[in-house]
C-alpha cells in the first residue's frame, strides 16, 4: 500500500493529527450511529397485536401484556411481586408510599444519581436528605448516610447508579439497626447481582425504569416494582389505580380506599418490553463479552480511571464512566475540571460522543437549594441547606469525569469500541497537547 511505502504521506499523517486539529477522526463517520433500543420485526408485530387485539388499558380484566410482564420480571428478579407504573418515577414515589413513607419524614439518597431519585421523597412531602457516595463505585457511601440519621428518617434508597449495585450489605444493616426502609433504585442496573441475587430483590421494595435509553427499554416510558412483601404489592397496586381496588371478575366499583394516583402502564409499552425482554439475556451477554476488554485497554494509559466491580456484584454496564486525574497522567499545572473539558472536546471530535452525565451534585440542584417542594419551603425544616462540603466525593466526581451512554449497549458494540479505545490511545499520545489546550481554557 501507498500509505507504508510513504510513511510520512498525507494520509498517515492525517490519521495520527487530532481530529480537533484537522486529522482523520479515530472513529470513521459512518460506524458511529448504532441504535438503542434495537428494534426488531417481533417487537413491531408484538405492538400491532396489541392495537389489534386489545386491551389497551392495563386495568381490564384477566391477563393482559401489563400482567404478563409483571409476572417475568417478578420471576427474573426472584420476587413473588411486581407492579407496573407509568415510569421509573412514579415506581419510586409509589414504592416510598406502599412503605409509609409521608410528610415530614426523611429520606436518605445519594449526591450522584439522576434527579428523578431526589424528587420521588418530595412527591409525598417528604425530605429528600443527601448522604455522599464512594470514590470506586460511585453508590451511596453507607458511613456518610450513617451520619445522616435522625429520628425523623424514614426511608434510605441506595441506588444502583451506571449499573452497578450498591453496596447492599452494609445497607442493610443500617437499615435494620435504625428501622428504615430500603428502596432499591434499580433503574440503571436490570440483571445486575449482589452476592449473586438479582437487583430488585435486595431490598424492602425497588424501582426500575423501562424509560427508553435504558438496558431494558420499551418504546417511551415504563416502570417496574418489585417487593416481597405482599401487603407492600397490595398498596402499590391500589395506588396506580387511584386507591380503586380492581378483583378480577367483579365489576369495577369506584370506591378510593386509600389515596391513589394515575400511574399506571400502558400495555403498548408493557408489550415492547415483554419483546425485549426475550431477547434480554442474549443482550446482556454481549455486553458482558465487549465491554470489560474495552475497558481493560482504556486502563493501561496513565490518568483515566475506568469502572471496576465489586467482588460481591456483577455489573449492568448501563453508563460507562471514567475519571481522569492530571497528576497520574503526568500533567503539571492541570487542574481535573481542565483536563476534563480538554478531554470532552478531543474525544468528541474523534467521534467519541462523551457527555457529562449529572452537572452538579443532586443537592446543588435548584429546586433543593431553594427548598421548592409542594411549597417553598416545605416539607423541609427550619435552618440552612447543608454545605457544599458534604458530599465532597460527589463533587470530586462531577468535576473529573465523562461517561458513555446508550451506543455501547447494542449487542454488536464491541468494534465501536475498538475505535473508541484507539481514539483514547490516539490523544494519550498527545498529552502535551491536551496540557496546554487544559491550561488555555477558563
Ligand atoms: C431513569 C432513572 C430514574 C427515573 O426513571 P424514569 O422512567 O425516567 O422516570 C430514576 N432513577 C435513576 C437512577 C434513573 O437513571
Amino acid at each position: 500500500m501507498g500509505t507504508t511505502r510513504c510513511p510520512a504521506g498525507t494520509a498517515v499523517r492525517k490519521r495520527a493529527e487530532l481530529a480537533a486539529f484537522g486529522g482523520t477522526p479515530a472513529v470513521p463517520e459512518d460506524a458511529r450511529d448504532l441504535p438503542w433500543p434495537v428494534i426488531t420485526e417481533e417487537d413491531r408485530a408484538t405492538l400491532l397485536a396489541v392495537l389489534d387485539g386489545g386491551p389497551l388499558v392495563s386495568n381490564a380484566d384477566g391477563p393482559t401484556a401489563v400482567s404478563e410482564l409483571e409476572d417475568r420480571w417478578a420471576e427474573f428478579c426472584g420476587v413473588p411481586h411486581c407492579v407496573a407504573t407509568a415510569n421509573g418515577t412514579t415506581a419510586l414515589a409509589t414504592a416510598l408510599y406502599a412503605l409509609g413513607v409521608g410528610p415530614g419524614d426523611e429520606v436518605i439518597v445519594p449526591a450522584l444519581s439522576f434527579i428523578a431519585t431526589g424528587l420521588a421523597p418530595l412527591h409525598l412531602s417528604a425530605v429528600p436528605v443527601f448522604a455522599d457516595v464512594d470514590p470506586v463505585t460511585m453508590t451511596l457511601d453507607p458511613r456518610s448516610a450513617a451520619e445522616l440519621i435522625t429520628e425523623r428518617t424514614a426511608a434510605i434508597i441506595p441506588v444502583h447508579l451506571h449499573g452497578h449495585p450498591a453496596d447492599m450489605d452494609t445497607v442493610g444493616e443500617l437499615a435494620e439497626r435504625h428501622g428504615l426502609a430500603v428502596i432499591e433504585d434499580a433503574a440503571q442496573a436490570h440483571g445486575a447481582t449482589w452476592r449473586g441475587r438479582p437487583v430488585g430483590s435486595l431490598g424492602d421494595c425497588a424501582a426500575f425504569s423501562l424509560q427508553v435509553t435504558k438496558n431494558l427499554p420499551t418504546c417511551g416510558e415504563g416502570g417496574l416494582l418489585t417487593t416481597s412483601d405482599p401487603e407492600v404489592g397490595e398498596r402499590a397496586t391500589l395506588a396506580r389505580q387511584f386507591g380503586e381496588e380492581m378483583v378480577s371478575g367483579r365489576e369495577r366499583d369506584y370506591e378510593s380506599r386509600i389515596l391513589g394516583w394515575n400511574y399506571k402502564m400502558n400495555p403498548l409499552q408493557a408489550a415492547f418490553a415483554l419483546s425485549q425482554l426475550d431477547r434480554f439475556a442474549a443482550y446482556e451477554a454481549a455486553r458482558q463479552r465487549n465491554i470489560p476488554p474495552f475497558l481493560a485497554r482504556i486502563a493501561e494509559l496513565p490518568g483515566i480511571t475506568v469502572p471496576t466491580v465489586h467482588p460481591r456484584a456483577t455489573h449492568a454496564w448501563h453508563i460507562l464512566r471514567f475519571r481522569f486525574d492530571p497528576v497520574a497522567a503526568g500533567l503539571d499545572g492541570v487542574s481535573p475540571a481542565g483536563f476534563r473539558r480538554a478531554l470532552h472536546r478531543l474525544l468528541r471530535a474523534e467521534g467519541v460522543p462523551v457527555s457529562r452525565y449529572q452537572v452538579m451534585p443532586l443537592p446543588e440542584q435548584k429546586v433543593f437549594t431553594d427548598r421548592f417542594g409542594t411549597r417553598r419551603g416545605r416539607p423541609w425544616p427550619g435552618g440552612p441547606p447543608p454545605p457544599r462540603a458534604s458530599h465532597p466525593v460527589a463533587t470530586g466526581i462531577v468535576e473529573d469525569s465523562l461517561t458513555l451512554q446508550r451506543r455501547h449497549l447494542h449487542p454488536s458494540a464491541g468494534e465501536l469500541l475498538r475505535q473508541y479505545a484507539a481514539a483514547f490511545e490516539k490523544i494519550w499520545h498527545r498529552l502535551p497537547t491536551v496540557a496546554s489546550m487544559a491550561r488555555a481554557a477558563v
